[in-house]
């Protein structure tokens, strides 16, 4: 009997899950009913952010499965000829006009020849194609560009990256009438006119669909003639280049109540171009953002008058702003921030490793002291994690993707990482870093850390609510397809959508845990690794496999459990995206680490980084657990997730130690690590005498040990005040030209040592004098 009855359950199982229209009947439909009445209403805005871009590599670590042959498969990103012919040319030049104190302190700005030179050699145009004029480089050229100038100048970076990324050229290239791309593209290419993008009110910030900023439809005179237009109200502030600029990309919320345009009354948030020379336009005062002095500041304008046809795309997109903008978004928001953040970290690997090995204290050079090496591993190791990242993102903008989260995971990831990079720089530094100069090349980037934290997205809401909130739903290989089901499909066309997408959704989950769990328990032994992955990283990518199988897991816990308040569980939210950003920047280390051609010398580095991930994504799976509101699900989930316990260790001080090693002397591995950045080649550079004394300290080392035994074996008494070396050469111990050596590492250590001082007015008196000596031949010739 009992025989019986189990067939019947099971029979009547498998007839609602394999017979289809019983199946929909019984489960399907009653579900897309509950769905469709606890599914949050989406704003217009909403929607529009979620439908932007595309999904790539994050698509396949969110299924849980990674191919990871198809990543291995996409060739590895170069520059064309042309294009390194400009970083190597034009690029390296500008960076040679560039004296960041000069700029930073003295002028705060770039001096004129340098903002000339970048207009005319099209710096501001690289993304606007030949036959507008402009460059028309690859996202991996413009972001070599913007990397070798972060190094030198956060400045001219910041001038350079931001006419590059969302604004302007950017919105005319993809939503331009032939007449404003025509007008607008050749003038911006050739710097004659200089963008800025003015979203941000001092009302509406993170939340910018908000802005209060708006312009009303009507008639009046423009140029003496009557025309349909818009008279437009706002208040902006933060506007990069705002104050030079001579063409405001502006946003607001467009009304048209007398329905001229013969829609809707509210129409929504528009884009329009606005000469800044045209009546009304205020602008010109500055903001000063951490002592970082590229271009920034306010502006406003009150009931401007301007014509429809200022609206980039014309009248038919009068209300289509926030589309345009999040189409927009990922490609500058994937290089920009990134980018400049790559750079700040390669210099700060390259000068804190040098000054670790010049700086003595205990008779020690401070890099091999314990506490400072383990400073200058995380250093080294973020370099190369952060560059694979950098490399493997614009290679896919220049593939034709436009990663929306991975864009986000880009920007938050490489700005909190240089915020690492740059605290471990300033502790190895102490007060070296501390008081500002010419002689200090950490502080401003100290300053301005921050920044890169803020714009395009602040961190805070980027970790919290996009990352994992945008890729929920788009990366998810189902989750899209059930909303499309819900909101946007009718009748049997909505059943059978939702049906299909449900039921995939149901083995995709118990899939993943079943895969999760088997590879805890095997200790990823059995996980997929890429036939074509070097032998030596080949349990990196079974780890990876293994994590991407839990994080696909619980993120369809989470959203079946908590609903749609996972959407103000931040914090479950945040850690989610922690791990999916985790296996992302593994998944470009290990790329890298193929596309280089398996350099041993670096395996240290990819070791670290890779360790290092898979421990931050296991600590957030672990924490996730642990702060699950539903306690009977986070006890489940663990014991799906970490049946054994967490088996990932952080990186060991032995593999910290190899790390660091690369940095404290010159060699190809630290060339490779900081390839691309600006080496300055004046022999009044302070960096390039860092390079210099790195060299000589080494070359001395075999003198200095010469001298130590020599005071031990009581051949030379060291007195204070006297010249050790002068002594050891008078009693034979090193030649005249071993003495002429040492003392001229003496003399360049000492010069890095060195920090600035300053007259009372820190020479504001003089500066002022100079530079107005500068522009009097100016203004009298104007
Ligand atoms: C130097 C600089 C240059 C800039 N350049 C430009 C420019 O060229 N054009 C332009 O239009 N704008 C520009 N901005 C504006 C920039 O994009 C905004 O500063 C940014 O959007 C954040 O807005 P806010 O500063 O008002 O911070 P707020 O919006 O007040 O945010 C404060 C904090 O709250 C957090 N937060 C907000 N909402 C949430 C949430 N839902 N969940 C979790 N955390 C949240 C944020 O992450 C942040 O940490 C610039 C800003 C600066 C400082």
């Amino acid at each position: 009997m009992l025989g019986f009855i189990i067939v019947c359950v099971a029979a009547f199982v498998l007839a609602l899950v394999f017979v289809g229209p019983l199946r929909r009947a019984m489960i399907s439909d009653p579900l897309l009913a509950l769905y469709r009445r606890i599914l949050p209403d989406m704003s217009q805005t909403e929607r529009e952010a979620i439908d932007a871009g595309t999904v790539w590599w994050d698509g396949d670590l969110f299924s849980g499965r990674p191919d990871w042959d198809r990543l291995l498969a996409v060739p590895a990103p170069k520059l064309t000829s042309e294009e390194q012919a400009f970083v190597d040319g034009p690029c390296e030049e500008l960076c040679a006009m560039c004296d960041d104190w000069e700029i930073t302190h003295e002028r705060q700005d770039l001096p004129p020849r340098a903002w000339q030179f970048m207009k005319d050699k099209g710096f501001l145009g690289m993304i606007i194609p030949k036959k507008y004029g402009g460059l028309e480089f690859s996202a991996l050229a413009h972001s070599a560009v913007v990397m070798k100038l972060a190094t030198r100048s956060n400045t001219a970076a910041v001038s350079v990256m931001v006419p590059n990324s969302l604004g302007p050229a950017e919105l005319l290239l993809h939503y331009g009438t032939e007449e404003q791309k025509n007008h607008y593209l050749p003038r911006l290419a050739k710097g004659l006119d200089i963008p800025c993008f003015a979203l941000t009110s001092p009302e509406a910030g993170s939340d910018a669909a908000a802005i209060p900023d708006f312009g009303v439809v009507c008639r009046g005179t423009h140029q003496g003639k009557e025309v349909l237009g818009m008279r437009v109200t706002w208040d902006k502030r933060y506007i990069t280049l705002g104050p030079v600029a001579t063409l405001l990309g502006l946003a607001f919320r467009l009304y048209d109540p007398e329905r001229l345009l013969g829609g809707e009354e509210d129409l929504g948030i528009t884009g329009a171009l606005v000469p800044t020379s045209h009546p009304g336009v205020e602008i010109g005062r500055r903001h000063l953002p951490l002592n970082a002095v590229f271009q920034n500041g306010p502006n406003s304008g009150k009931d401007v008058f301007m014509p429809l046809d200022w609206i980039i795309g014309g009248r038919e997109y009068a209300g289509k702003g926030w589309m345009m903008l999040m189409g927009c978004l990922a490609a500058g928001r994937s290089i920009s921030l990134p980018t400049s953040s790559v750079g700040g970290a390669k210099a700060m690997a390259r000068y804190t490793g040098a000054y670790a090995r010049v700086r003595s204290q205990f008779k020690t050079p401070i890099g091999k002291l314990e506490g400072v090496e383990e400073a200058l591993g995380r250093i080294a190791a973020n370099c190369y994690l952060m560059d694979a990242t950098r490399v493997m993102t614009a290679g896919a903008v220049d593939a034709g993707e436009k990663p929306a989260v991975i864009s986000a995971i880009a920007k938050y990831h490489m700005t909190e990482r240089v915020r690492k990079v740059i605290d471990d720089a300033m502790d190895v530094h102490g007060g070296k870093g501390i008081c500002l100069g010419p002689n200090n090349w950490v502080g401003r980037g100290y300053q301005v850390v921050p920044v890169g934290i803020t714009v395009e997205g602040a961190n805070i809401l980027t970790r919290s609510l996009i990352i994992f909130g945008q890729g929920a739903i788009r990366c998810h290989p189902y989750v899209l397809r059930e909303m499309h089901a819900a909101k946007d499909m009718r009748g049997d066309e909505a059943s059978r959508e939702f049906d299909a997408a449900l039921f995939g959704h149901i083995g995709h989950t118990i899939g993943n845990g079943a895969r999760a769990f088997a590879h805890a328990l095997t200790g990823s032994a059995f996980a997929p690794a890429p036939a074509r992955a070097a032998p030596e990283t080949r349990r990196y990518y079974k780890d990876l496999s293994r994590i991407s199988a839990a994080f696909a897991f619980a993120a369809d816990v989470s959203m079946l459990v908590l609903g749609g308040s996972l959407k103000r569980k931040e914090k479950i939210s945040a850690r989610l995206g922690d791990v999916l950003s985790a296996m992302y920047l593994a998944s470009a280390t290990l790329k890298r680490y193929e596309d280089q051609g398996r350099v041993r010398e670096d395996l240290p580095l990819l070791e670290y980084s890779v360790q290092d991930a898979l421990y931050l994504a296991q600590q957030a799976l672990d924490a996730i657990i642990a702060n699950f509101p539903n306690r009977l699900a986070a006890l489940k989930l663990r014991a799906v997730v970490f049946p054994f316990g967490k088996r990932f260790a952080p990186p060991s001080d032995r593999l910290n130690h190899e790390c660091a090693q690369l940095l404290l002397a010159p060699g190809a591995a630290r060339d490779r690590l900081t390839a691309g950045m600006y080496l300055a080649r004046s022999e009044a550079d302070p960096t390039r005498n860092l390079e210099a004394a790195l060299a000589a300290t080494i070359a001395c080392e075999p003198i200095e040990h010469k001298l130590r035994d020599a005071v031990k074996r009581g051949a030379i008494a060291p007195r204070a005040g006297a010249d050790s070396a002068a002594l050891a050469r008078d009693r034979g111990v090193i030649s005249a030209a071993e003495f002429a050596q040492w003392q001229n590492k003496e003399a360049l250590r000492k010069e890095v040592i060195k920090v600035d001082d300053f007259e009372q007015d820190f020479a504001r008196a003089a500066i002022v004098q100079r530079l107005a000596k500068e522009h009097l031949p100016a203004a009298k010739a104007a």
